[in-house]
Parts: C-alpha cells; structure tokens; sequence
C-alpha cells in the first residue's frame, strides 16, 4: 500500500480516521466502475439503454444511503434531445484557389461537425482570425482590421499567453466564441488544433465525425444560432488553407507557442461546402439527491456535487473492440460520488448545509445535460452556494498534488487549498490553460448561472514520471475504447482523493459564510442574483 507522509500523519492524529475506514484502499469505488464501465452498459451513450440502466443503478444506490429525490420523476430529470449524424456520402468540401476546386477528403483532411445546423450548401471566402477571439475586457479582438462580411473564418485553437486561462477558456468556449464570430458578419469557422496541445491524435478526432451528435430538444437553449458550418482541419494538412497567402501554418504555430500575438489576413481560397444532416429524437437522464443539512436555515441552501454520468457509447472498433466504456471518464467521478454518499451515511456526517448530487447525461455532447439542470434547477438557484464537479480525476499515480481549475476565481479554491494542506498535498492551478478545462467540464454551466465552482484532477509536476504517464493516458485511452476496466489504476490514490472531494464539501457546507467570487475574477458578473 502507498502512503504519502501527510496521510500517515493525519490519520495518525484523528482518532475516527477516514483513513481507517474499510473503504480506504478504494476497492468499493472501483466496485462500482466495474459496474457502470461493464460491456454490459455499452458505454452508457445519452439516451441509451445502458445509460438508463446506470442513471436507475446510480438513483438506487443514492436512495439506499437515505438521499432524499431531487429530480423531476423521484431522483430522475428526464432530458429531451435532438440527434444529428452527418451523412458523408451526401456531404462534400472542396477548396477553391480559383483554377479548378480540390476536393478534400473528409476525415483526412477536415470534418464537418454537427453541433451547429450546417446549412445544406456554402459557398464563401476565407479570412484568418488568429485564434478567433474577442475579449472587450481586455480590449483583445480577433476580428479587427480583417474583412470578415460573410466569410468562414479560419483560427487556430488556443488564447495569447497574456490572457488570464480562465478567461482565455471562458472567450473559446462554443457560445461565446460564436457570438463573437456572429457579430463581426461571419458566416461558418473552421478550427485548426495547435499540433502541441492537442488531446487525441488527429486520426482519433476522425473517427469521432461518426458520433451522434445533439442539441437540447428545448427552444432557445441553442448558442450556435447563425452558425452555416463548422470544420475541423487536419493541422498536418493546414497548408491547403493557407497557400498563397503569404503565410504557413508552421509559422503560425511558432508565433502561438512563443506567446506573441498572431497576425490576421485574408486568405485567397473560397471554401465550398455541402452538407447533409440526418435527424433523430432520444430522451435521457440527470439525477439528483439532497443529502440533508442539519442547520435550521442553512439546510435550505446547497453545496452541489456534480459529475457526468454519460459517455460515448458503441463507435467505430478499436483493436477490435467497439464499446467506448468510460471507466475514468467518467465512471470514475461517478464512483466517487456514490462512495462519498456511502462515508456519509455510514458516519452519519452532519453537516449545516444540504449537499446536492446531480449527475448529469449529455456531457460528452457538449455539457448539455448539465445546461439543461442549470436552466431547469430543481433548487432555487441562488440556494446552490458552490459546485465541486469531478471529471476523469485519473488517479493514475500516488496524489500529491491536485491540479484545480477555478482554484484563483473563487473562495472555493481557498478551501480546496486549505483542505489539501491538512493532507499533505499541494494544490496547484491549471498548468496547461491550452487545453481550456475550466469550460470543458460541467462545472462551467454552474459558473455560468454565478456557481462559484471548481473541478479537480490528480496534479503532477511538469517534465515528471507522472506527467508522462498522464500524457500517455491522453494519447492512448481518452475518448477510446480502452478507457475500460483492463488498465491500471491507482486505487488507494483514488481513495484519497475521495476524501479529498468530501472534506472540500463538508468544509464549505459548514462554514456560516457562503462561498464568494474573487473580487477580480472575470466570472463574477454572473452573480448577478
Ligand atoms: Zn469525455
């Protein structure tokens, strides 16, 4: 068994340790991956059956701790979708330089997404936006002194390393990043990965233009309104887009990776798109519980615990194997919710304020299911005082360091940061911004309703063993099949980092004081309430 030093000595000095409990070594959360992230399942698509079946596993298991229900149905939050998959063989891109139009080929040279409702034919000119970004805050925009009028434009992922992260993450995000596009008159854009920050290889990004994708079925929940088509590009093919402009992506690359601003410029070549769409219906399931306060006023207000509980299903085979189980990502966050649920039962913890669980469907499809509860709250909203969302934490090495985004936005961070001194690990705020994670999760619909919020993974110090093996994890199993219950996980870590999560929310449901923003986060002014 591994211990770090700070753990011996906490447990050491408190008498009812939770480190003495039975549940220490992790075995019981990993019990419960090995249900949710079982072929049985089928990776748990939003709106499948084996998602049903672990929303009711998850819903049982929440009532037997003594959760009161907090959904719409008993613990359940039914979600209507709208389903769209792209039909390839009706679909096409060509490139025109103004000789004879190249026509690409589609999942080697670009994709064309479905998030937005591509319009069934475009046709227009291309212009380069650097990251395609506007900020007023910072008085940083993307779009000025280029001819965007009705153009497509053309970005590479990422922010200036000038711009705050959260801020940089908070202006990519899909909304916001399009409402910007809109604004300046453009039409569709299409997203270049920088080559060092990206997650999966491109191959992998690929193969996902076969997953269904989809929207809230609720009207006015869209944020891509407007939006003609949206194009993933092959980074080692971006040159077709630039030739003759003066410019190549390499250079581009270099710029972004320095940290100097990128240049803006037209670029010479028109792109032609058609694209043809097929659209279904599903529906699929949030869950919610209270673990009840036992504070007379405070009970009404609640420290949230979120997590997704979807993920991709049964996609194109992998080494012969088809069903995209999400173990870590995100049974694993799952796990430990249900385990959390579990300690705070078994040591009839009380504490001032409830605790929410809400477990949420539709995150892989862009934190849909999460959006619809922060829109469709079953509390009030101003009685939910904080979210702490778990995501694919990967405790895939001994926990000495926990990375927390959001860690310098709220109070939230500061209990974090108190929290794991008295366990001896260090809390550390994001150190690859690039990879915008602070949005990429649940919590950011929270944030977005004035939710202070943080997300937390396992940390690790850059250029190290455990960096490396991180990465690898990255490259190898994220967003694949072998994200299942063959790979080694460090299940005492995981334990750990549990107790980690439940002392977080303890401490914030039991101080008298609500959690704040930091005066000088970007995201206060959605506190409006
Ligand atoms: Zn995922």
């Amino acid at each position: 068994m591994k211990r770090n030093a700070g753990f011996v000595l906490l447990a050491a000095l408190a008498a009812t340790s939770l480190f003495a409990a039975d549940a220490s070594d992790g075995s019981r959360w990993w019990s419960y991956i090995e249900y949710l992230a079982s072929d049985k399942l089928e990776g748990r698509n939003t709106g499948s059956e084996g998602h049903r079946q672990a929303a009711e596993f998850v819903a049982a298991h929440l009532q037997r701790d003594g959760l009161k229900p907090a959904g719409t149905q008993g613990y359940l939050q039914p979600v209507k979708f709208i389903t769209k998959e792209l039909d390839e063989s009706n679909s096409s891109l060509q490139l025109d330089h103004g000789g004879t139009p190249q026509t690409l080929q589609l999942g080697e040279d670009a994709i064309i997404g479905t998030r937005v409702d591509p319009a069934p034919s475009v046709d227009a000119g291309l212009c380069f936006v650097g990251y395609g970004l506007r900020v007023p805050d910072l008085k940083y925009d993307d779009f000025a002194g280029v001819d965007t009028k009705g153009k497509i434009a053309v970005y590479i992922g990422g922010a200036p390393a000038s711009m705050p992260s959260a801020l940089a993450a908070h202006a990519q995000s899909t909304g916001e990043r399009w409402a910007a596009m809109k604004s300046a008159g453009i039409i569709g854009a299409i997203g270049i990965s920088n080559p060092h920050h990206m997650d999966v290889p491109w191959p992998r990004v690929a193969s996902s233009r076969f997953q269904m994708t989809m929207q809230l079925a609720a009207p006015g929940t869209g944020e891509t309104e407007g939006e003609q088509i949206t194009i993933g590009w092959n980074p080692a093919h971006a040159d077709e887009l630039f030739a003759g402009s003066g410019h190549t992506f390499d250079e581009l690359v270099d710029i972004a990776e320095s940290g100097k601003p990128l240049p803006r410029f037209a670029l010479p070549a028109r792109l032609k798109a058609k694209t043809a769409v097929k659209h279904g219906a599903v529906e699929s399931q949030n869950i919610a519980a209270i673990y009840p306060g036992s504070d007379p006023k405070l009970k009404d207000e609640y420290v949230v615990m979120s997590a997704h509980i979807d993920h991709l299903g049964i996609g194109k085979p992998i080494n012969g194997d088809a069903i995209y189980n999400g173990a870590m990502d995100n049974a694993s966050g799952i796990a430990s919710l249900l385990e959390i649920a579990d300690h705070l039962k078994e040591e009839n913890v009380k504490t001032k304020r409830s605790i929410l669980f809400v477990i949420v469907t539709g995150e892989e499809k862009g934190l849909l299911g999460s959006r619809y509860f922060s829109l469709n709250p079953t509390v009030p909203v101003h009685s939910m005082v904080a979210d702490i969302n778990t995501d694919m934490f990967l405790p895939l090495y001994p926990l000495k360091i926990v990375t927390v985004y959001g860690l310098d936005e709220s109070t939230v961070g500061d209990d974090v940061r108190a929290v794991a001194q008295e366990l001896g690990i260090r809390a550390q705020p994001d150190p690859e911004p690039q990879r915008n994670i602070f949005i990429r999760s649940d919590q950011y619909n929270f944030v977005r309703q004035g939710i202070p919020a943080v997300v937390l993974k396992f940390g690790n110090e850059k250029g190290s063993p455990e960096a490396a093996l991180e990465k690898q994890w990255l490259t190898d199993r994220y967003h694949a099949p072998s994200d299942d219950l063959q790979q080694p996980v460090d299940k005492h870590a995981a334990a750990q980092f549990n107790v980690l999560l439940e002392q977080v929310v303890e401490r914030i449901a039991d101080n008298p004081a609500r959690p704040t923003w930091k005066p000088d986060s970007f995201f206060r002014r959605y506190e409006s309430r």
